[in-house]
């Protein structure tokens, strides 16, 4: 029923970000922070936050979004270096008080954790997705997580391998061996496909639109969904 075809995987890499939880609801609150801070620069923080929130939603990964920001909201050009490194600032150290994650995440990880072992590979600032985890109330249930910045900066991100072979070390498992579940082709199914390993795609967020590209291994519509295939192919290795 599954399709699985050779030796199945030995332990799940689930990723962060509109995997298990709705990333948009992180840089809402993020945009908040920055509109805040703004505000006590003597700038319209309201129209702040509205135009990040904006900038963010046109593509969250590009960089520059604060500088574009400020702009939209009539901030000349040339003031921009008075402005940016605080707000930059206010928005990494943004903590979140809680991300509520996805439907059923919580007990599908936690059945994942029972049946196998289990890490978290994540890209960003290391220290907001760790912000990020800890506001979800999911890190006890994830004892390895790998933040592909810590382990080589920006280029470590997905798809390279550095992070995915990072976690397969920590756990003690072959690379190949590793089932990926994550919201991104070209970042959580390509990173898998990099080591050799395969992934299921999680069809929501940001990115739920996204072509195919590269397939997954198989595709779904939530986590739950998700985690159920897993435990379907999941050799017989116990969880640690
Ligand atoms: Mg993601």
């Amino acid at each position: 029923m599954t399709g699985w075809t050779g030796p199945p995987p030995l332990g799940v890499v689930v990723d962060l970000d509109d995997t298990l939880y709705p990333q948009a609801d992180y840089l809402a609150s993020a945009a908040t922070a920055v509109g805040a801070e703004a505000q006590r620069a003597g700038l319209d923080g309201a129209a702040v936050t509205a135009a990040l929130r904006q900038e963010l939603a046109a593509g969250s990964d590009t960089g520059g979004t604060i500088d574009r920001a400020l702009l939209a909201v009539g901030v000349p050009a040339a003031d921009l270096p008075g402005y940016v490194p605080a707000l930059v600032a206010a928005f990494t150290a943004h903590t979140p008080a809680r991300l509520t994650p996805y439907p059923g995440a919580e007990d599908a990880l936690r059945a994942l954790a029972a049946a196998a072992p289990l890490a978290c590979l994540t890209d960003g600032h290391p220290r907001i997705q760790a912000a990020k985890l800890a506001a979800t109330g999911l890190e006890p249930l994830l004892p390895v997580v790998v933040v592909s910045d810590a382990v080589g900066g920006r280029p470590a991100r997905k798809p390279h391998p550095a992070g995915l072979l990072a976690v397969a070390a920590r756990l003690g498992l072959p690379p190949d061996r590793l089932l990926v579940i994550g919201d991104r082709p070209g970042k959580d199914v390509a990173v898998a496909a990099a080591v050799g390993a395969r992934a299921i795609r999680v069809r929501q967020g940001e990115y739920a639109s996204a072509p195919d590209e590269p397939p997954a291994w198989a595709v779904t519509d939530s986590f739950p969904a998700a985690a159920a295939l897993a435990l379907g192919v999941l050799g017989a290795v116990p969880a640690r």
